[in-house]
């Protein structure tokens, strides 16, 4: 163990030291390179070093190195240093999180790590947790537990007896509902097309005039940060609407939820801590490794209610059981990473962080749009939506930016038209990454930088 493991470390260190100075998508002879780990199943066993050298040489330089500092491709978060190095010894732990008799320490921490969440995106204090793999469960998980509560008062116990004969359950989205929302929508078993779409103005925002009159067991789904935009749905009026009727609120925060977290952009999110739950990534924007995803749910027996197992062989010991809030029941213990991120960053390092990469988005913009490029958004968070000119072009950019390797930017549709997204959601991303990552672009689309 010991010489494999220095070996594992060795080589991570040189991947991350060297992942910057070369192209962040791969190239196309490193990608060839990846059948070399195939052929047939080995037929015994082999050298583990050996199985390791292999991963790295191969491996490696066939990742994208989303990892790295200039990345701005979807809504990508790189790894906080202390969150690698405690992924690594939670490895080394192998926990089972599901239990605190299984693990008292990834109990514990989960706990930790939950409180201090609640307190950072200010939701309510007593809300209920789930430490899941990522947004699209998050938006499960607390949707399981609406589904859970609506019908129950309606009379009708899910759980028990499925959807079959259950009394109606109507659930309102938004236009611009992220297409994950849907997917929950659907395993639920409450339709991915049948839910009532409410309009949204040309930002991405839902549109509370425009929200039916509500009654009868209903679920609205609100966002907080638009996938292309990044933009917020008016979360304070909505949640008035529906709860006045009633309803339960969940918002899809998969990054813009961290704007609770950040003084000069918490405005864009006013409102979301008066909803019943809500998802959240922490493999976006906290900057931990894959995979995790945070449910919070306001009404911590309907989360409970909604996903413990009970069986005789299964204790109960502490206050919180990490199982009785989340579809998996077996999982690794991924809230240390997110106790190593928010320890190692501390209120202000996060705040910074979430900062940070809105001034760097402001920027990019800026920049692109005096070199006379489009900006389709008002760029108030992370997220910039450009185009330089048709569908046609916008692909030969994509593709020069890519072959360039500078940097890399994702592909995106918005309000019908092919354009190119920016996202700036990594740590480690600098300001001098994003002008050079301005010039590679400009150069792709043959636009020269204005000095300011
Ligand atoms: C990324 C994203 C999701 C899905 O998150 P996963 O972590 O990929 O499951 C859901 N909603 C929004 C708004 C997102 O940006």
């Amino acid at each position: 163990m010991n010489e494999l493991l220095s070996d594992a470390s060795a080589r991570s260190i040189r991947y991350l030291e060297t992942l910057d100075a070369r192209p962040v998508f791969p190239a196309g002879g490193p990608r060839a390179r990846l059948a070399e780990l195939g052929g047939p199943l080995p037929s015994g066993p082999g050298d583990p070093a050996a199985v390791l050298a292999l991963l790295d040489e191969v491996g490696s330089a066939a990742t994208v190195a989303s990892a790295g500092r200039r990345y701005f491709g979807f809504v990508t978060g790189g790894s906080l240093p202390a969150t690698v190095a405690a992924s690594w010894l939670a490895t080394a732990w192998d926990q089972n999180g599901f239990s605190s008799i299984m693990s008292p320490a990834v109990a514990a921490i989960e706990d930790i790590a939950l409180r201090w969440l609640l307190d950072l995106l200010a939701l309510p204090r007593d809300a209920a947790g789930a430490f899941v793999t990522g947004a699209t469960m998050a938006n499960l998980t607390a949707l399981a537990a609406a589904r859970r509560v609506v019908l129950a008062h309606a009379g009708w116990d899910v759980e028990e007896n499925g959807l079959q004969g259950a009394p109606p359950l109507r659930v309102v989205l938004g236009a611009e509902a992220h297409p994950t929302v849907k997917k929950a929508l659907g395993l639920l078993g409450l339709g991915r097309a049948t839910a009532l779409v409410v309009p949204c103005d040309e930002q991405g925002r839902m549109r509370a005039d425009a929200l039916p009159a509500l009654d009868g067991p209903t679920i609205v789904c609100i966002q907080a940060g638009n996938v292309n935009s990044g933009a917020f749905d008016p979360a304070a009026e909505i949640c008035a609407a529906a709860h006045a009727a009633g309803a339960w609120v969940h918002v899809d925060g998969a990054f813009g939820l961290w704007a609770q977290a950040a003084p000069s952009r918490a405005h864009l999110s006013a409102g979301v801590a008066n909803a019943d739950s809500w998802a959240t990534d922490a493999h976006k924007w906290l900057n931990v490794p894959y995979d995790s995803g945070l449910a919070f749910v306001r009404d911590a027996a309907a989360l409970r209610g909604a996903l413990s197992v009970v069986a005789p062989y299964l204790p109960h010991e502490a206050a919180r059981e990490p199982g009785d809030f989340t579809p998996e029941s077996s999982r690794r213990a991924r809230a240390v990473e997110v106790w190593a991120a928010l320890r190692s960053l501390g209120r202000a390092g996060v705040a910074d962080l979430i900062e940070r990469t809105c001034r760097h988005a402001t920027r990019f913009a800026d920049a692109l749009r005096g070199a006379g490029a489009e900006i389709l958004n008002d760029v108030v968070l992370n997220q910039v939506v450009v185009s330089f000119g048709d569908e046609a072009r916008n692909r030969e950019v994509l593709a020069r930016i890519a072959a360039d390797g500078t940097c890399w930017c994702g592909p995106t549709v918005w309000r019908g038209q092919m354009a190119m997204r920016i996202s700036v959601s990594s740590w480690a991303t600098t300001a001098e990454d994003v002008e050079s990552s301005l010039v590679a672009i400009l150069r792709a689309a043959g636009l020269n930088l204005r000095s300011a």
